[in-house]
């Protein structure tokens, strides 16, 4: 694919592309050149208004509203095979669109079937149940419904992923979805568009609309029609829009952001957790909802950790993302960049030292957002830098001695979404693992996931389930019917029939 492939991209909406009712677009930039590669629709209330008009439409309509559920399925797994089919494009898409690195995103989409199989095969399994209650003469049981329209708000980091694990689950509840990328990161989501219509899903049940968060995406939000609002970003926005949506009792799932601790034991194997804390912080360029940006190192094996983690970051490959060598791509925006800039520098400000990195990275022949992967040291939990998300190739190095002041360390954040632990003493591995509090614990490795897992963000890192069997529960609702089995009427018309 060029840069030229595709300039100007409209809405999706009810099957058919549609122009911006102001016929405004928004600039993409690829973050590897910095330059401009294509536009897509700036959407406003009156296309946020069509979309969700669209899927409430498509809701009620038979066509979508009597499918099987075993039918729900294999619209799913049908959409899966085509995305695999896609997988090498939109791969390449999204590298261009968020400069994250192409293997990085060829293992993404190489995952996402997996996702829309795994709730392919639950789609047939969504039921209620019969309560056995304490009545004669009552039969009660519960219906579990599928919700309406359901308004998906993603991120720039992992756009069809993190489309994937509400699409997905929503689709197989039997909802309908507009989704809104974000403004930086639309292009692989437009091209993943029309293959909604090619597996078979009737027009309206997934709808597109793209542009800026506070035109396009506080129109979703706040439209009447919808049943439900499932977000993944900042935990500004997601407060914002818990807010209002809770205003209104419109449900919410919600995946926030993170200052995720990363824990050295003196007992682990360093090698292998010093390759964690790399993975933890410098893949994605630390553009990880997920990122270990606080590393805590045990006093007899932190003089190594630091060196470790240093050579390391040292040696990382800086480059274009497409290249299969290169290991650290730019950061997403200029924003962004500016953003990692100003942290650094409040650090050093703060006290920290910087033992590599700091700044701009420059690369042969690109003037893309590049940044150096950067290490501080003494460094304070109670800084601004380890206690603010920066998204970015930025971790703190922090010692400590014994668990229960690593504990109290690692758990004094706003955040809870995730955690490691490096040991080799399998006792300790789970009594902290049950102490920490985060959605995620790994324990020896770092970034694991799967669609079969839940994950959720505690504290200011989120609401709800993603992910897993959980999710099924975030897209529908549960309804107790009561039938009367005897005859004649009530003992006692006057009294609770408890
Ligand atoms: P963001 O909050 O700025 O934007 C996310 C999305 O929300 C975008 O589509 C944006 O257009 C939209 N938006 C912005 N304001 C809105 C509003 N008022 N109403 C409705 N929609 C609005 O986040 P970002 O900068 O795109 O992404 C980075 C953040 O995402 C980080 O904080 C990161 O931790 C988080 N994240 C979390 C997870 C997770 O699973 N917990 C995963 C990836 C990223």
């Amino acid at each position: 694919m060029t840069e030229r492939a595709f300039p100007r991209h409209d809405h999706y909406i009810a099957g058919s592309w549609r122009a911006p009712n102001r016929g405004d677009y928004v600039e993409s930039v690829n973050p590897t050149t910095g330059r401009a590669w294509y536009y897509a629709a700036r959407g406003d209330a009156v296309d946020a208004d069509a979309a969700v008009r669209a899927a409430h439409a498509a809701f009620r309509d038979p066509a979508w509203r009597d499918v099987t559920q075993t039918r729900r399925g294999a619209l799913l797994r049908r959409l899966a095979e085509l995305i695999a089919e896609h997988g090498e494009d939109l791969a390449r898409t999204e590298t261009l669109d968020n400069g994250k690195l192409l293997t990085e995103m060829r293992a993404q989409l190489a995952s996402l079937p997996e996702y829309f199989h795994y709730y392919a095969g639950l789609a047939d399994k969504i039921h209620g149940e019969t309560i056995p209650g304490s009545h004669r003469d009552i039969l009660n049981y519960t219906l579990r419904e599928p919700l309406g329209v359901v308004v998906a708000i993603t991120p720039w980091n992992s756009p069809l992923l993190l489309t994937a694990t509400k699409l997905a689950p929503a689709l197989a509840s039997g909802n309908t979805v507009v989704v809104k990328p974000s403004e930086h990161t639309s292009a692989s989501l437009l091209r993943l568009a029309p293959l909604f219509a090619e597996a078979g899903f009737p027009p309206g049940v997934v709808n597109v609309v793209t542009g800026h968060g506070n035109e396009a995406g506080r129109a979703l939000v706040e439209h009447p029609l919808v049943a439900k609002v499932s977000f993944t970003g900042s935990t500004e926005t997601g407060s914002a829009i818990a807010g209002d949506c809770g205003r209104r009792f419109v449900g919410t799932t919600l995946e926030l952001g993170g200052k995720s601790p990363n824990i050295v034991f003196a007992d682990a194997d360093i090698d292998n957790a010093s390759v964690g804390i790399v993975a933890g912080i410098f893949a994605a360029a630390g553009q990880t909802c997920v990122a270990g940006s606080r590393v805590f190192a045990q006093r007899p094996v932190y003089d190594e950790i630091v060196a470790q983690v240093r050579a390391r970051a040292q040696a990382i490959r800086l480059g274009d993302p497409l290249d299969p060598t290169t290991q650290l791509g730019p950061l997403a925006t200029a924003a962004q960049r500016g953003r990692v800039e100003k942290y650094v520098a409040l650090g050093v400000a703060e006290g920290a030292r910087v033992v590599t990195g700091g700044g701009r990275a420059s690369v042969d022949g690109l003037d893309g957002f590049f940044f150096e992967p950067t290490v501080f040291v003494d460094a304070d939990n109670g800084m601004r830098v380890c206690q603010e998300e920066i998204f970015g190739p930025v971790v703190a190095i922090m010692p400590f001695d014994t668990e229960d002041e690593v504990l109290a360390l690692a758990n004094d954040t706003s955040f809870g979404l995730a955690a490691g632990v490096w040991t080799r003493d399998l006792a300790r591995a789970h009594r902290v693992a049950s102490r920490l509090v985060a959605g995620t614990v790994w324990v020896n490795t770092y970034r694991s996931t799967s669609p079969m897992s839940p994950r959720s963000g505690f504290k200011n890192s989120g609401m709800g389930i993603e992910q897993g069997t959980h999710a099924i529960g975030e897209y529908t609702r549960l309804k107790s019917v009561w039938i009367n089995t005897g005859e004649g009427p009530a003992d006692d018309p006057f009294v609770l029939r408890s």
